[in-house]
């Protein structure tokens, strides 16, 4: 066998990235595996190989020589080059499958759960599967024949290919793009290079509030100022819904999409939003869910495996503009939030006042310091009153890390403030299983976990995990 040979592959099961994987030859453990972009499970293909490794190698799709019955015809036409749609060829339930299956081997390969001992309950799955978005960021660049354009990058090159009107996104997003291409246009405004770092229009960031209809475009610019600004705020504010019109600075090479300083234009610097009747509000550097009509899933599995009865302290880490935090503490005694982007502490702080709601407070900094100082310093000092109050041994935990997860630091920190219950919300099953098993070797046990789509016809899926507090253990 050698590169750019041409191979016929049943196709077995799917990677963590989507790709069909088929192996060559007798399908035992002995086969070489190969992944196939583009490929869904079922599917018998013509391939062409093109990276070999030991045991498993990359091949192209070429050719479905019997289509797979999970597959579907997939609604937008460019979902092959974007790539960011891995599963959109597949049936919706077989998605839904493909996650729970995740989430299972990845507690099984890195948390070191048997299948037996994995207590999971079946994935929630969306009524909405396309226009479920309420954020956008496009980035504004050149066509192959050099005209401006908003869309996405070719996979391995630096050519836009147009997309205004990805069909994961409202549709109000065309709109805003195209306001803003032509105002480039008629002012000669230069979208940003990446391999030269010249330019000004990097991204365009738009978020639409589901609920409240209010729409925020935040332009992310190579400077500190927007030229002939006026025509364009002009323009993008005669948008119904428009609310906020901002500019984001990053000067920084490389692929970061926002800088930290935001300057409002125009309106107010934030939209507002609401979920399972609790108002938000949220500026363009807050974290806010993607999806609203299935994070009022999220959140209400949060509370249903929180378990709350209304005497309970809690502690939320990664709080965000406190979405999780303000839900718990409807049903908890007292809530105390974490969260790293000032921004988003102060729009948590906001979003308490706005409904009320008295019985949380907001930390900024990072969860696995302000957590074990905070931890620290109070037993050093031996402060009975926070004691009383019961932040030192809280009843309930929440988590809702980045990607990365959490550190062992916090782990460590959360085991030994033992809280009967800690929910575990992740955004990767893969970090998830490994801090699941950190914890349940220091006493938990893993008692319910469950996924919860977010994102339908990408890879990504959230899931919920609960622990409780084995009896009789020892600090
Ligand atoms: N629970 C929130 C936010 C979850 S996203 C919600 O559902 O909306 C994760 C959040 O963690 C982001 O707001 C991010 O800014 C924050 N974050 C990232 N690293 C952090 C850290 N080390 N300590 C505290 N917060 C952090």
């Amino acid at each position: 066998m050698k590169k750019n040979d041409e191979i016929v592959l049943e196709i077995t099961d799917m990677g963590v990235d989507g790709a069909g994987i088929g192996k060559l030859g007798k399908i035992d453990s002995m086969g070489m595996a190969f992944f196939v972009k583009d490929a869904v499970i079922g599917d018998t293909v013509l391939a062409k190989v093109m990276k070999l490794k030991k045991t498993y190698g990359y091949a192209k799709l070429l050719k479905i020589i019997d289509p797979s019955p999970y597959r579907v015809e997939p609604q937008c036409p460019f979902h092959r080059p974007c790539g960011g749609c891995q599963l959109q060829a597949l049936s919706y339930e077989k998605q839904l499958e493909f996650k729970e299956n995740k989430i299972r081997n990845n507690l099984m390969r890195i948390g070191g759960f048997e299948a037996k001992d994995i207590p999971m309950e079946p994935i929630v799955g969306a009524k909405n599967t396309y226009h479920y978005r309420n954020k956008a960021q496009f980035p504004v660049g050149r066509d192959k024949t050099g005209k401006l354009a908003a869309g996405f990058y070719a996979m391995r090159t630096h050519s836009l290919i147009p997309v205004e009107n990805c069909l994961l996104g409202v549709p109000q997003n065309q709109l805003v793009m195209k306001t803003v291409l032509d105002w480039m246009e008629r002012y000669k405004i230069q979208p940003y290079e990446e391999q030269t770092g010249a330019g000004l229009v990097r991204h365009v960031l738009i978020r639409y509030g589901f609920f409240s209809r209010q729409l925020m475009v935040c332009l992310i610019i190579n400077g500190h100022s927007l030229p002939n600004s006026k025509p364009l705020i002009q323009n993008l504010k005669e948008i119904e819904g428009m609310t906020s019109i901002s500019i984001n600075v990053n000067e920084q090479r490389g692929n970061v999409i926002m800088g930290d300083t935001v300057h409002n234009l125009w309106g107010s610097d934030h939209i507002e939003d609401s979920i399972g009747g609790v108002k938000f509000q949220i500026s363009p550097l807050s974290f806010y869910q993607v999806n609203p009509e299935q994070t009022k899933e999220l959140y209400g599995l949060v509370l249903e495996y929180a378990g709350l009865t209304g005497k309970e302290t809690v502690w939320d880490l990664y709080c965000g503009i406190g979405t999780i935090s303000l839900f718990l503490a409807q049903k908890a005694k007292k809530v105390y939030g974490v969260e790293i982007i000032p921004q988003a502490v102060a729009d948590a702080k906001r979003n308490a006042e706005q409904n009320h709601i008295s019985n949380v407070e907001f930390f900024l900094g990072k969860a696995e310091t302000v957590l074990p100082q905070f931890y620290s310093q109070a037993f050093e000092s031996e402060k009975s009153i926070e004691n009383e109050q019961g932040m030192l041994h809280p009843q309930i935990i929440v988590v809702d890390p980045p990607r990365k997860g959490c550190g062992e630091e916090l782990l460590d920190t959360i085991a030994r403030m033992q809280p009967q219950r800690v929910v575990y919300v992740s955004c990767d099953s893969a970090t998830l299983a490994r801090d699941l098993k950190y914890l349940c070797g220091r006493g938990y046990r893993l008692e319910k976990v469950r996924g919860v789509d977010l994102f339908c016809q990408g890879v990504h899926v959230e899931t919920v995990a609960q622990l409780s507090l084995k009896k009789n253990v020892c600090k």
